[in-house]
């Protein structure tokens, strides 16, 4: 399987240079030259089949013979047996047609464990081949850092570097990151806010003479193999529902665009579904483009579903370039353009493709404190305000048909926020309530790229 740039200014690389790669060097973001497609008996077979085994299947599709079919399966058995449910991504019924599918049974206990558990192994396993050692840059203003630090501990070829602004992130989401004893982990707390840290990120990434010295990666959302890791419960949850003679519709609590791209993902990859509704907070950039045809960056607000607080959101240029056929040009001028302008207007034909899968919805602060309320009441589940932005979302689209809303962090994640909405507050599950008495480890520095760039080099040759 070969992968080309959103942008056309690069060239095809294959599965092991677009997951090393992350970012194509013209900027674009790697997809898949042609998509893979399962038969519809392949797909009905997976409802019968563990959750790894599907996994295995669908990045293998994507990785072709650059894994060996034994080696993919061995790890995503591995990653897998983290979760701390057997069926890593279970569903519960909230209403006659309305299934949650509970993605937060990873160790940092949010969706982001699910792709990369296996993108660490990945990581590990083709760096290994290749006889290479990279360092991981990440900053984070909430859950990546935790899941990347829970992924990557112990790697072999990986060392991981994760900055956050110091008092700004919540206790257990710090402590996912500073508790881990593993020597190839290093955690700053810089000072600053998350915008800081980014632009820390930045400079690193800029400067040449590091990245090459270190062998810099990050490990954001735009990895292709991320996307691939979160197509699979697409698939296991359809098939559960009868798919593919049966479609159903998803709602995904929205940010970067990853998880519902994921979904878009699957679909051209032979799986029916109804409807794709991508639920945003009040950073609705995503809501506004799919209902207007602009895609236009406004200014960050502070919410309840921090993790969704992104007024750009990246994997967007790839759906993009689906929806304008796959033309480089345009994609290039159209994200060139928006780096400086902040705007796009979608082609009106471009947009017609997306309505026909995608629908988005934004909703308030307030209607996420009644949703959290009512799930409780209605059905006896603690949902955290990122889920509570997709159960709202029902109440604005008709849907027919079975409907399953991605619940993408455990409530125990934001415990002040959902005890305040709810007079519950949630306690952390068996296996991570050991978290408050771990020992933490991690250093304080000054919000300066220069300080963290020698650190980072200091760590990572050290
Ligand atoms: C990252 C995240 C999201 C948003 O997912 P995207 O793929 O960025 O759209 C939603 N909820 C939680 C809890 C997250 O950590």
């Amino acid at each position: 399987m070969r992968f080309i740039s959103t942008r056309g200014q690069a060239p095809a690389v294959g599965f092991t240079d677009a997951v090393l790669g992350g970012l194509a060097p013209d900027g674009g973001l790697y997809v898949p030259e042609r998509w893979p497609s399962f038969s519809k008996e392949r797909i009905a077979g997976f409802a019968a089949m563990p959750y790894p085994q599907v996994a295995a299947e669908v990045l293998g599709a994507f990785a072709g013979d650059e894994i060996a079919p034994e080696d993919m399966l061995a790890m995503c058995e591995e990653a897998y047996a983290s979760f701390s449910h057997k069926a890593v991504v279970p569903m519960v019924q909230i209403g006659p047609q309305t299934f949650i599918a509970e993605l937060f049974h990873g160790p940092s206990l949010a969706f982001k464990d699910v792709a990369m558990q296996i993108l660490a192994r990945l990581y590990d396993h083709l760096l290994g081949r290749q006889g290479r050692k990279q360092t991981i840059l990440c900053a984070t203003s909430g859950d990546t850092g935790g899941a990347a630090v829970e992924a990557f501990r112990g790697a072999k070829n990986v060392k991981v570097v994760a900055i956050f602004p110091e008092g700004r992130i919540s206790e257990v989401q710090r402590r996912f990151m500073t508790t881990a004893e593993e020597p190839n982990i290093a955690c700053v707390a810089v000072k600053g806010t998350f915008d800081d840290c980014q632009a820390i990120l930045k400079a690193a990434f800029q400067d040449l003479a590091l990245r090459q010295a270190v062998d810099l990666a990050a490990v954001n959302s735009i990895n292709f193999a991320r996307i691939a890791a979160q197509a699979v419960y697409y698939f296991t949850t359809a098939a559960a529902l009868g798919a593919p003679t049966r479609a159903a519709n998803y709602v995904v609590p929205s940010g970067n665009f990853g998880d519902a791209y994921a979904g878009y993902v699957a679909m051209q990859m032979g799986l029916p579904i109804r409807k794709l509704v991508v639920a945003t907070n009040s950073n609705d950039i995503l809501a506004r483009a799919f209902a207007t045809g602009r895609y236009a960056r406004g200014a960050v607000q502070a919410t309840l579903s921090p993790a969704m607080d992104i007024q750009s959101a990246s994997n967007f240029e790839r759906l993009y370039f689906e929806a304008v056929k796959r033309e480089p040009e345009e994609t290039r001028r159209a994200f060139e353009a928006f780096a400086n302008t902040g705007i796009i207007d979608i082609p009106p034909g471009a947009l017609s493709t997306m309505q026909a899968v995608f629908t988005g919805v934004a909703i308030s602060e307030d209607e996420t404190v009644r949703a959290m309320v009512a799930t409780l009441n209605e059905t006896g589940e603690l949902i955290d305000p990122h889920t509570a932005v997709g159960v709202a979302a029902l109440a604005h689209v008709p849907l027919d048909g079975p409907t399953v809303v991605l619940s993408t962090a455990h409530a125990a994640k934001f415990p002040e926020d959902v005890g305040k909405a709810t007079g519950v507050t949630p306690a952390l599950p068996r296996g991570t309530a050991s978290l408050a008495s771990r020992k933490e480890r991690f250093d304080r520095l000054p919000g300066e790229a220069e300080t963290i760039k020698a650190y980072v080099r200091a760590f990572a040759e050290g």
